[in-house]
């Protein structure tokens, strides 16, 4: 192979509505019983892909299922707890057989514990970092080594502008740490199997409005919707198209980049 040959391209015939198309591929989203992940699996879906859905939740991974089948999506429930290697490994193996090797990962599951530095307990911390930070390398690994066998695949880790500015006085040092870290953890993954035909990027949003919003707290508008340039915040169905366009041939000359999704919000 020449160094100008270009690897993982779909044929120059391919439109470009088609570069966009999982048909045929199979999609698994952690943490996707909700909020971001439900959209991004609903979107990996109209895209084309068989999409796997998984949180800790069994009641929210059988809704979220149901609702994917529902669309029309070929869909598989599994419960699993990415803190958990023996989970992981049993959801990995569970997708495989019931709807096929995984052409796309999600790395979505996230959590966060308000607190200062000096509130955060070592629990807390640990939690926070094992599964926003241990849960994507877990998975990346379990999921990377059939991806490194076969020599495609595509994983999109979900990120966040946090990993880049802090904008709260109250802001949670852990999660702040652990999204950080799972960019430059992109990077490394997408450095390492860009010879085996895979890619590996981040999306790192900005406020998206879901459970997980601090939407009661009363500094909410000023400190999360005002100052971004939009003035107000994302919906989870404004993420899904920028997953597909990841996870798709679409990107194909893109491995290692994180995409800021934000309305404007790290501008200033
Ligand atoms: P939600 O709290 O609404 O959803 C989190 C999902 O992750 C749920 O399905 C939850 O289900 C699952 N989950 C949590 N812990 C685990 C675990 N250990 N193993 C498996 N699944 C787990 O969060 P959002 O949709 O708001 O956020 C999704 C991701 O996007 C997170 O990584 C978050 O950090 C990131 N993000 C969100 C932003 C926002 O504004 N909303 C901004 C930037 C980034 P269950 O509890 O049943 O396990």
């Amino acid at each position: 192979m020449t160094t100008n040959e270009p690897t993982g391209r779909t044929p120059d015939s391919t439109t470009v509505l088609e570069r966009f198309s999982l048909a045929g591929k199979v999609a698994l989203v952690t943490g996707a019983s909700r909020g971001l992940g439900r959209a991004m699996a609903q979107a990996l879906g109209e895209a084309g892909a068989s999409v796997a859905v998984t949180a800790r939740g069994a009641d929210g991974v059988r809704r979220a299922a149901d609702e994917l089948r529902a669309r029309g999506i070929r869909a598989y429930g599994v419960r699993a707890d990415v803190t958990d290697p023996a989970d992981v490994d049993r959801m990995v193996g569970e997708v495989t057989r019931e709807l096929g090797p995984v052409d796309v990962l999600v790395n979505n599951a996230g959590i966060s514990v308000p607190g200062t530095a000096l509130e955060t307990s070592e629990e807390s911390w640990r939690e926070v970092l094992a599964t926003n930070l241990d849960g994507v390398w877990r998975c990346s690994r379990a999921v990377g080594a059939g991806m490194v066998e076969r020599g495609s695949g595509t994983i999109v880790n979900i990120g966040s502008m946090s990993a880049m500015i802090v904008n709260q006085p109250r802001w949670q040092p852990p999660y702040l740490a652990s999204k950080a870290a799972v960019h430059q953890l992109t990077k490394a993954l997408a450095a390492e199997w860009a010879p085996h035909g895979i890619r590996v990027n981040a999306l790192a949003p900005g406020y998206f409005l879901t459970e997980a919003s601090p939407v009661d707290q009363p500094e909410y508008q000023q400190w999360c919707v005002e100052p971004a340039a939009m003035k107000r915040y994302g919906l989870p169905d404004e993420l899904g198209p920028a997953v597909v366009f990841l996870a798709s041939d679409a990107s194909s000359f893109m491995t290692g980049s994180v995409v800021v999704i934000d309305g404007g919000f790290t501008l200033f």
